[in-house]
């Protein structure tokens, strides 16, 4: 299998077919400004020293400082980052929001740590970035498991180091340490947003029957906000598997089993999947919310769903998506649905930098016009370039960073 950003130049790739950019515009977006690797040295609760990689990758900043999470997984290296960075340009623009693409991560499993070590870890980090971090430079925020908590030690590192007090340079605090209200399900919603905007477009009945992969702070979310609208989430699953009910799932009743029972598996009333099952079922939308690359060209032909709506990174690799395309499966593209995180995160920015605190209410009126627009020009860019939401939302993004290079 190809890395994440192969995978995302083969992307940007197919856009420039459909079509013509400015080729040095083109050659310059397909490597970041600036990628960035650190090592931190983390003393562990044994006494003993480890080291660590951490990585940033600021890709480019036309439209505004560079924006993006700071991911924790075993698995996170420099591709993935890149990927990730590049993806959070190509979003950015999409929201309409003055900010670039950045990325960052560190290579660790941070269940294995207790809570000092990462603390430790997260102050390192920044330690190690600073120079390069800034509200006006680079903006980073929360992704796979990093927390409002972790962002609040990193905020405060951040100070310790420059005595900004603006607490403007990382988003996804808590509320009350200088976050925005409405940024927990804000990537969820935004996603729901999405997905209502274009349901009509897109042929998809007024109630839906969803299928959801991943359990966290993303796929919760948007079930939730799925449910609370009238549709219903047949399946989902976390790491470990899924649970099926073709009548719906209760959430809530799911949420406590697994509090209880560490798993969702043996859920009441529900068929336990794999999760290779689980993105078999046959649906009316598809919400694959957990890993990149869950989607590929050997499970895609099996794929029964008259829809997708992508709220993970890079879920679906550029083989699959071609499948699905020739299936007819529409794909609200990643760059697209995923981008009300970001945008609320912009928010949160532009509330520390003017001394504001804004309700929830005005949160969320907000978002649902921004993604409202973005749905709409996306797929406006559809029709008039005869092609499929991803390359439309592509074409989107692209317009607006070359006219501001
Ligand atoms: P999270 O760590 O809160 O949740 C990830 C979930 O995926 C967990 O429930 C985990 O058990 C599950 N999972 C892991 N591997 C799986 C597999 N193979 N099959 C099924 N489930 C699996 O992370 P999150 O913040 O919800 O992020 C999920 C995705 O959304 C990532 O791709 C992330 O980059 C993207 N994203 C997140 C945000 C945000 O605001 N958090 C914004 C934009 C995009």
């Amino acid at each position: 299998m190809k890395n994440p950003f192969e995978n995302a130049m083969e992307q940007l790739d197919k856009v420039v077919k459909v079509k013509n950019f400015n080729p040095e515009f083109i050659e310059r977006f397909r490597r970041p400004n600036r990628d960035v690797k650190i090592s931190i040295p983390v003393k562990m609760d044994d006494g003993s020293l480890k080291i660590f990689e951490g990585y940033r990758v600021e890709y480019n900043n036309a439209l505004g400082p560079y924006k993006g999470g700071i991911r924790y997984h075993h698995d996170t290296e420099i591709n993935e980052v890149k990927a990730l960075a590049f993806w959070m340009a190509i979003k950015c623009a999409i929201a309409n929001i003055p900010m670039g693409g950045g990325k960052g991560g560190i290579a660790v499993d941070p269940k294995v740590l207790s809570k000092g070590e990462l603390e430790r870890l997260s102050r390192g980090w920044v330690k190690g970035m600073a120079d390069i971090l800034g509200p006006k430079k680079d903006v980073p925020a929360p992704d796979v498991n990093t927390t409002p908590e972790i962002m609040d030690w990193m905020a405060d590192e951040f100070e310790k180091i420059t005595g900004d007090k603006t607490r403007a340079t990382f988003t996804g605090k808590p509320l009350g340490k200088g976050g925005s209200e409405g940024r927990g399900p804000a990537t969820g919603l935004g996603g729901f947003y999405v997905f209502d905007s274009l349901r009509a477009q897109l042929g998809l009945p007024e109630k839906c029957k969803v299928v959801v992969q991943g359990f966290g702070n993303v796929g919760l979310n948007a079930a939730e906000i799925f449910i609370a609208h009238g549709h219903s989430v047949i399946a989902i699953s976390d790491s470990k598997g899924g649970v099926y009910n073709p009548n719906g799932l209760d959430i809530n009743k799911l949420i406590e089993h697994k509090k209880t029972t560490g798993s969702l598996s043996g859920f009441p009333e529900s068929t336990n999947l794999t999760n290779e099952e689980l993105l078999e079922v046959e649906c009316d939308v598809l919400v694959p919310a957990a890993f990149e690359n869950q989607i590929t060209d050997a499970n895609a032909p099996k794929v029964h769903t008259k829809a997708i709506l992508e709220l993970a990174n890079g879920p679906i690799t550029p083989e699959a998506d071609e499948i699905l395309f020739k299936k007819g499966i529409p794909i609200m593209p990643d760059v697209l649905a995923n981008s009300g995180g970001v945008t609320v995160s912009c928010f949160e920015w532009e509330q520390n930098l003017k001394g504001e605190h804004w309700s929830e209410k005005e949160v969320f009126d907000k978002l649902l016009i921004m993604m409202n627009d973005a749905a709409q020009k996306v797929f406006e860019n559809g029709k008039k370039y005869s092609t499929d939401l991803r390359r439309g939302a592509f074409i989107l993004a692209l317009e607006r960073i070359e006219s501001k290079m």
